[in-house]
C-alpha cells in the first residue's frame, strides 16, 4: 500500500479507524506473508549509512603531518641536490607510511562497523496475532508496535493505545521537556511538536507504555525527511591516542630543533659536506620519530574491540577498550546478570497455608503439596492469589520445540507456568477477567497493578485490582488494614527471611475489590482496602560461568558489587553462593540514601552487595567509587539507568533485556547480559593495554639507539656507522615488519592476577622510560662495537656500515622476543617459540636484510656489501648476549622493586 506524500501529513489528524482502514491494516497487527509482501514493495526501514569520506581523501589525509610534510621538503631538495637514491628513499618512507597507516585505519573502521551491526535494534510487534520481537529493518506500513519507557521508537507510528506515555522529541522538536501523548486525533495544521497522537521514529520513550500502528517507514519518517545522514560515524580516537599525538607534535618539534643544531654542528664544527649533513640529518629526524605508533595502536585497540565482540562484549565507544584494563570496580545488577533469570515458583504462603511448587523451568508440570497435610485446603485457599499472579501479568508462555518458552518477562512467565500446575487455563481466565486497564511495572515504585472487570456472578464484586510487586511496597498499601492483624509485617518480613536465605526471589501479590468503575485507574486509586494475599518464592539460580568470573575478578584485584532492586535477603544469599567478597556484607538503597557523600565513600569499599536500590542510588554509588580512585564499569538495562552509565568508567548495558535508552548511553553492550562476558572484556583490556605498552617499549628504543649511535659519531668526529639511506631503509624496514607484531599478542600468563593499572598513568611511565635508556645504550653500544671491530679488522667502512644495519635488525629480533613478555621471563617454551604474527614477520626480515646484504642492486643502491658467515654468526651471539642482560635486568628491576607498575 503505498499513499502519497499530500495523506502521510495527515496521519495525525484521522481517527485511529481511518489510519488502519487507509493502511489496511488492523489492530491485531498483520500476516506474516502480508508483512514480507510489503517490505518488498517498501523496502527496509532504515536510513542510508553515512559513507565516510572517501577513500582517496583518508589516504591523502595520511600525509596530513607536520613530519610527512619535512621529509617531502626533505626529498624534494635531496632530488635537486642530486641524491637520487636518498629521494627515493625518502618518498618509499612516506609512502610505505601512509599506505600501512590507510590500511590499518580502515580495518579498524571495518572492525568497529561489523560491531555496530551486532546490536541492531529490535521492536516487538503483533504478527499472525502474536507479540515477537523482529529487527527494527524489518519494519512495514500497518504493523502494529508495542513501546514502553527505554525504547526508541522503531518508526513513525500513529498510536492507538497511550499509557502515561512520555516521549523525549528534542532530536526532532528541540524541545528539551518529553511530550505527553495520546489516541485523539489533533487539528490537520498542529506543528510537529503537537501531534501528540504519533510517535516519530528515533526519538526515545521516557515513562509509560503505548501501542502504535507503523504509519512511515525509513526515509519516508519525520527523521529521515530532515536528514538521512544523522547517524554519525565515531570518531577513532581513544585518551591513549590523543596523548600519543600531543607527545608525537611535541616530540617532532624538539627534533627539529634538535636536528638544526646537529646540523650546523656537523657542518660548521666538523666541516661535514652540507647536503651530506642536511641528509643525515633528515634520515636521522624520521628515525627518531616513531610516527608509526599511531597506526599500530588504532589497531592494536581495534583487535582488542574484535575479540571482545567475539565474545559478546560490544564496544560502541572506542575509549572504553583502554579504560577497561584499568577497571578496578564491577558494579552489577543480579538478575539475569549473576543469575540465569530462568525463574520457577517454589513456594506459595499465605497467611493460613503453605505450599511447596514441585517442577523445573517453565514446564506447566509439578505437584504442589502442603507440608501440613492438606493439599486440596492449601491449594483451594492460594487460588486467589494464583489467579492474581496470572491476570496481574503480561507474559505468554508458549511450547517450542524441545520444551516451553517465556515471552515477556520470566518471573511472570514463571506465574503462568505456577497457575498452569494449579490447574488455572492462563487464555480461559483472561478472556473471563477482561483487563481494562494498568499501572505497568516500574522499577521506582515496585508494583505492578491491572483493574479487571469480574466475571457476572464472581463474588468478588464487579471490579477488581490486582497488584502484584514488593511485599514492603504492598504491605505499606495494606498497612492500614493489616497493623493488628495476625498476618502483619512481622509476619510477612519472617517469612521472606525464611525465603532469601535460600536464595529465593520473593513477590508479594494482593486485591481492591470495587463497587464501581474508577473513572480514571491511578495511584490514587489503590489507596485503602488493599488486602494483602501473600508471597511466591521463586528460584533462579545463579550462571554456572559467573562463579569463575567472580574468582577471577578477586584475583585480578577486581571488586564486585551488586546492585540490585531485590530484596538483601535474597542478594545475601546470592552474593554468598557466588563468592561475592569474603563474608559479603549488605545494605539497602534506603541506607544508601541517608547516607551522607563522605560516609558513602567509606561504605562503598566495605559494603558489597546493595539491595533494593533505585537507579538514582547507582548513580551515587559510582561517583563514590570513583571519589576514591577507582575505575567503576557499571551494568544497567532500564531507562533509568541512562545517568549511571554515562557517569561510569565503562557503561555497560544488556544486549537482551537492556532498553535503548541504555544501550545508548553505554559504552559497552553485553550481547548474553551475562556478568562473565564483562570479566573477558576486562581481560581482554588488560591485553590491549599490555600490547600498546610493548609497542612503545620496542618501538622508541628502536629509534633512540640508531639516532644515539649516529649522533654520537656525528659529536666525535668520526666516520658515520650508516649512512643516511641505510638509515632509512633500517626504519622502513623494520616499521612494516616487527613494528605491527606486537598488536598481535597473546596475554601473557598470569594477566587477570595482576592488580589493575592506575587509570591516569603517563604515557611513558617510569619503568618504559627506564627502558628506554638502557636499551638504547645497549643496542648503540653494540652497534658502534661492530662498527669498531669491522674497521679494526681491516674491512671497509662499507662492509663495516652494512654490519651495524645488519647488527641492528638482529639486536631488534632479539629485542622484540625480550618486550613480547614485560612481566615474566622470554626465555621459555612459549616465551621463545613465537606467535605466527612474529615468525611471518622475522622470516620477511630476514628476505630483505638478505637482499639488503647481498643482491648486487642493493648493494649499488644502498652501499652495502656482501658479509661472510662468521660476521652473521658473531651478530647472533651479540643479540642472544644483549636478550640474555636484558632478561637478567627484567629479573632484577622486579627483585629490587625499583617500579611500582610492575609489582603484583
Ligand atoms: P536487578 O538485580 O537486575 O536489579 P531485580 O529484578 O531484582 O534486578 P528490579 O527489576 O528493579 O530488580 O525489581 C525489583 C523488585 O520489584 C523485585 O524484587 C520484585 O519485588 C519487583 N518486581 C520485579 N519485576 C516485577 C514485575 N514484573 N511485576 C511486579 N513486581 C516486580
Amino acid at each position: 500500500m503505498d499513499n502519497g506524500a499530500k495523506e502521510t501529513r495527515y496521519w495525525h489528524s484521522q481517527s485511529t479507524e481511518g489510519v488502519l482502514a487507509q493502511l489496511s491494516a488492523t489492530a491485531h497487527g498483520l500476516k506474516q506473508a502480508e508483512a514480507e509482501r510489503r517490505l518488498a514493495s517498501h523496502g527496509p526501514n532504515e536510513l542510508p549509512e553515512t559513507t565516510g569520506r572517501p577513500a582517496w581523501l583518508r589516504f591523502l589525509s595520511q600525509f596530513n603531518n607536520v613530519l610527512i610534510y619535512f621529509l617531502l621538503v626533505a626529498a624534494a631538495a635531496a632530488f635537486l641536490l642530486d641524491h637520487i637514491i636518498d629521494a627515493s628513499v625518502i618518498v618509499a618512507v612516506v609512502l610505505l607510511n601512509a599506505i600501512v597507516g590507510y590500511v590499518q585505519e580502515g580495518k579498524a573502521e571495518e572492525a568497529l562497523n561489523a560491531i555496530r551491526s551486532m546490536i541492531s535494534p529490535q521492536a516487538n510487534v503483533l504478527r499472525d496475532g502474536r507479540k515477537s520481537a523482529i529487527p527494527v529493518r524489518e519494519l512495514v506500513p500497518g504493523d502494529v508496535v508495542f513501546i514502553e519507557a527505554g525504547d526508541k521508537v522503531p518508526a513513525d507510528l500513529r498510536l492507538l493505545r497511550a499509557r502515561r506515555l512520555l516521549i523525549d522529541e528534542a532530536l526532532l522538536t528541540g524541545e528539551s521537556v518529553a511530550a505527553e501523548k495520546r489516541e485523539l486525533p489533533v487539528t490537520p495544521d498542529a506543528p510537529l511538536g503537537d501531534r501528540q497522537c504519533l510517535a516519530f521514529s528515533g526519538t526515545l520513550v521516557a515513562a509509560g507504555q503505548g501501542t502504535g500502528v507503523v504509519v512511515e517507514t525509513g526515509l519516508q519518517t519525520e527523521i529521515g525527511r530532515i536528514s538521512s545522514l544523522l547517524q554519525n560515524v565515531e570518531p577513532l580516537s581513544t585518551p591513549l591516542l590523543r596523548q600519543i599525538d600531543v607527545f608525537a607534535r611535541r616530540f617532532t618539534w624538539l627534533v627539529f630543533i634538535g636536528g638544526a643544531l646537529l646540523f650546523a654542528f656537523a657542518v660548521l664544527v666538523r666541516g661535514f659536506d652540507w647536503v651530506e649533513a642536511l641528509i643525515a640529518v633528515v634520515a636521522l629526524a624520521v628515525g627518531v620519530v616513531p610516527e608509526g605508533l599511531p597506526a599500530v595502536i588504532t589497531i592494536t585497540l581495534a583487535i582488542g574491540v574484535r575479540r571482545m565482540a567475539s565474545r559478546n562484549a560490544v564496544i560502541r565507544k572506542l575509549p572504553a577498550v583502554e579504560t577497561l584494563g584499568a577497571t578496578s570496580v564491577i558494579c552489577t545488577d543480579k538478575t539475569g546478570t549473576l543469575t540465569r533469570n530462568e525463574m520457577t515458583a517454589r513456594r506459595i504462603e499465605t497467611a493460613v497455608s503453605r505450599l511447596s511448587v514441585g517442577g523445573a523451568g517453565y514446564v506447566p508440570e509439578g505437584e504442589l503439596t502442603s507440608p501440613d497435610g492438606d493439599d486440596v485446603a492449601a491449594l483451594a485457599d492460594a487460588t486467589g492469589l494464583v489467579r492474581c499472579g496470572l491476570l496481574c501479568n503480561d507474559a505468554d508462555l508458549f511450547q517450542v520445540e524441545g520444551g516451553w518458552q517465556v515471552a515477556g518477562d520470566p518471573m511472570e512467565g514463571a506465574l503462568v507456568a505456577l497457575g498452569m500446575k494449579a490447574g488455572l487455563d492462563p487464555s480461559h481466565v483472561r478472556g473471563e477477567w477482561q483487563r481494562l486497564d494498568e499501572i505497568p511495572f516500574d522499577a521506582a515504585h515496585r508494583f505492578m497493578a491491572t483493574l479487571h472487570r469480574a466475571p457476572d456472578g464472581s463474588p468478588d464484586g464487579s471490579y477488581v485490582v490486582f497488584i502484584k510487586g514488593a511485599v514492603e511496597a504492598l504491605l505499606a498499601m495494606a498497612a492500614k488494614e493489616e497493623t493488628d492483624d495476625v498476618a502483619g509485617r512481622a509476619f510477612w518480613e519472617e517469612r521472606i527471611a525464611n525465603a532469601g536465605a535460600e536464595g529465593e526471589r520473593v513477590l508479594g501479590f494482593a486485591v481492591k475489590h470495587l463497587a464501581a468503575r474508577p473513572e480514571t485507574f491511578t495511584f490514587e486509586t489503590l489507596a485503602g482496602g488493599v488486602e494483602f494475599l501473600g508471597i511466591v518464592g521463586f528460584i533462579d539460580p545463579p550462571r554456572r560461568e559467573v562463579i569463575d568470573a567472580v574468582a577471577e575478578c578477586r584475583s585480578a584485584g577486581i571488586a564486585i558489587k551488586m546492585i540490585t532492586g531485590d530484596h538483601a535477603a535474597t542478594a545475601l544469599a546470592i552474593a554468598r553462593q557466588l563468592d561475592l567478597a569474603e563474608d559479603p556484607e549488605v545494605i539497602t538503597g534506603a541506607e544508601v540514601e541517608a547516607a551522607s557523600d563522605d560516609d558513602l565513600r567509606e561504605i562503598v569499599e566495605r559494603v558489597s552487595v546493595f539491595a533494593r536500590t533505585t537507579p538514582e542510588h547507582k548513580l551515587r554509588i559510582v561517583r563514590a567509587l570513583q571519589r576514591n580512585g577507582h575505575i567503576v564499569a557499571m551494568t544497567g538495562d532500564g531507562v533509568n539507568d541512562a545517568p549511571a552509565l554515562s557517569q561510569a568508567d565503562v557503561g555497560t548495558a544488556m544486549g537482551i533485556k537492556g532498553t535503548e535508552a541504555a544501550k545508548e548511553a553505554a559504552q559497552m553492550v553485553l550481547l548474553d547480559d551475562n556478568f562473565a562476558s564483562i570479566v573477558n572484556a576486562v581481560r581482554e583490556g588488560r591485553r590491549v593495554q599490555d600490547n600498546i605498552r610493548k609497542v612503545i617499549s620496542w618501538e622508541i628504543p628502536t629509534n633512540g639507539a640508531e639516532t644515539l649511535a649516529v649522533v654520537l659519531a656525528i659529536l666525535a668526529g668520526f666516520a658515520l656507522p650508516m649512512t643516511a639511506t641505510q638509515i632509512l631503509w633500517s626504519n622502513l624496514i623494520l616499521a612494516a615488519t616487527l613494528g605491527l607484531v606486537l598488536a598481535f599478542e597473546p596475554p601473557e600468563p598470569g594477566i587477570m592476577r595482576r592488580r589493575p593499572r592506575a587509570a591516569n598513568a603517563p604515557l611513558l611511565s617510569p619503568f618504559l622510560l627506564w627502558r628506554v635508556v638502557v636499551v638504547s645504550i645497549l643496542l648503540a653500544a653494540a652497534a658502534l662495537g661492530i662498527f669498531f671491530f669491522a674497521l679494526e679488522t681491516g674491512r671497509d667502512v662499507e662492509t663495516a656500515r652494512t654490519m651495524v644495519v645488519n647488527m641492528f635488525v638482529v639486536a631488534e629480533i632479539f629485542y622484540l622476543f625480550n618486550v613480547r613478555y614485560l612481566h615474566v621471563p622470554s626465555i621459555t617454551v612459549i616465551g621463545i617459540r613465537g606467535t605466527p604474527a612474529v615468525l611471518t614477520a622475522i622470516g620477511m626480515l630476514v628476505a630483505a636484510q638478505l637482499l639488503f646484504t647481498y643482491a648486487p642492486f642493493m648493494n649499488r643502491l644502498f652501499d652495502t656489501r656482501p658479509l661472510g658467515l662468521l660476521d652473521g654468526a658473531l651478530m647472533v651471539v651479540i643479540g642472544a648476549v644483549l636478550m640474555l642482560l636484558l632478561e637478567v635486568e627484567k629479573v632484577l628491576v622486579r627483585r629490587l622493586g625499583w617500579f611500582a607498575e610492575l609489582r603484583d
